[in-house]
C-alpha cells in the first residue's frame, strides 16, 4: 500500500496534516464547537486524555481568538503518556483516575474553576466489544469525577461516550451533574465507530455533593437494582437528545477521496505534523526497522 492511500481514505487525517493539527480528532472539537459554541466566553479548560495534543491545539486557538486579553487564557493537559510542547499549554503527565491528578490540575488554575472540561479519553481497545465498552465507560467516570473537582457551576464538560447497551446508565449519571445533557455525533467521526460525545452543560452538581474519586458503577447500591442498568426509571433514566453535528457539505468521513479534491490542481503528500514521542510500541518499531535494513534481497 502507498504513502498516499490512507490520505485518500481518511480525508480527516489528511486534512488534519494540511492544516497542522496533531491530529484529525482536532475535527471532531472543531464540529462540536461550531454547533455548540462550547467556547464562548471559555477563559479556563481542561484538556484530559490530551495527547498528542489536537485538541489542546484547538483549545489555544479558539480561546485566544475570543479572549480580550491572551494572558488570561489557561489550558491544562493531561494525559498518562508525554506530549511534546505546545506553546501556552501546561501539560501534566498522569492518570485521570487519580486523586493527585485532581490536585495537580487545581493547582495550575490558583484556586479558581475551569469554564471547560473536555476529555477525548480513549483506552488501548481489546477488540472484545463489550470489555472495550465497559473500559471505555470507566475512563468516562473517571474524567467526570476529576471534572467535579475543577469545573466551576455552569461549566461544560463535553467528553467522548461509547454508544454500547448499557449507556443509559452513564447519561443519569451525567444528568445528576448536568442540567443539560446532549450526545453528538460529528461527521469527522467514523460512522462504524460507536464513539459520540456527551456534551454536558450548565454544570450543577446535587446540593451537598462532595467531589470524590469513587467509581458510581462499582458503588454497590447499583448491583442491587438487578444488574440491569437500563430498567432505571423516573429521575435514574433520562433519554438524552441525539444530534449529529458538522456541516452536511463537510467531507464524510467515511468516504474515500480522490487525492485532487475539488477545486484543486495539485496534490502533495504531508508528514503527520507531530509523530508520537515515545509510543508504547517504540521497540517493536525499531526492531522491524533493523530487520529490514539487515535483510539482503536475493
Ligand atoms: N484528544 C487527543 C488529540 O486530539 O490529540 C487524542 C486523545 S487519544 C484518542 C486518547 C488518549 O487517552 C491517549 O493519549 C491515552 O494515553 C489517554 N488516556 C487513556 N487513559 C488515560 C488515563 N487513565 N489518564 C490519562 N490519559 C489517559
Amino acid at each position: 500500500m502507498g504513502k498516499t492511500s490512507k490520505d485518500k481514505r481518511d480525508i480527516y487525517y489528511r486534512l488534519a496534516k494540511e492544516e497542522g493539527w496533531r491530529a484529525r480528532s482536532a475535527f471532531k472539537l472543531l464540529q462540536i464547537n461550531e454547533e455548540y459554541n462550547i467556547f464562548n466566553g471559555v477563559l479556563r479548560a481542561v484538556d484530559l486524555c490530551a495527547a498528542p495534543g489536537s485538541w489542546s491545539q484547538v483549545l489555544t486557538k479558539n480561546l485566544r481568538q475570543n479572549a480580550v486579553n491572551t494572558e488570561d487564557v489557561k489550558i491544562v493537559a493531561v494525559d498518562l503518556q508525554a506530549m511534546a510542547a505546545l506553546p501556552g499549554v501546561k501539560q501534566i503527565q498522569g492518570d485521570i483516575t487519580k486523586q493527585e491528578t485532581a490536585n495537580a490540575i487545581i493547582e495550575e488554575f490558583q484556586g479558581l474553576k475551569a469554564d471547560l472540561v473536555v476529555c477525548d479519553g480513549a483506552p488501548d481497545v481489546t477488540g472484545l466489544h463489550d470489555i472495550d465498552e465497559y473500559v471505555q465507560s470507566q475512563l468516562l467516570l473517571a474524567a467526570l469525577n476529576i471534572t467535579t473537582h475543577v469545573l466551576k457551576n455552569g461549566g461544560t464538560f463535553v467528553a467522548k461516550i461509547f454508544r454500547g447497551k448499557d449507556v443509559s446508565l452513564l447519561y443519569s449519571q451525567l444528568k445528576q451533574f448536568f442540567k443539560l445533557v446532549t450526545v453528538s455525533k460529528p461527521r469527522s467521526s467514523r460512522n462504524s465507530s460507536i464513539e459520540a460525545f456527551v456534551i454536558c452543560e450548565k454544570y450543577n452538581p446535587p446540593e451537598d455533593y462532595v467531589p470524590n474519586m469513587v467509581n458510581p458503577l462499582l458503588d454497590h447500591k447499583y448491583f442491587d437494582l438487578d444488574s440491569d442498568f437500563n430498567s432505571f426509571t423516573g429521575i435514574n433514566r433520562f433519554i438524552v437528545p441525539f444530534n449529529a453535528c458538522g456541516d452536511l457539505s463537510a467531507y464524510d468521513s467515511d468516504t474515500s477521496y480522490s487525492l485532487l479534491l475539488e477545486g484543486q490542481t495539485s496534490y502533495e503528500y504531508k508528514n503527520p505534523i507531530q509523530s508520537p514521542i515515545n509510543p508504547p510500541y517504540k521497540d517493536v518499531w525499531e526492531k522491524t526497522k533493523k530487520m529490514k535494513i539487515n535483510h539482503v534481497p536475493k
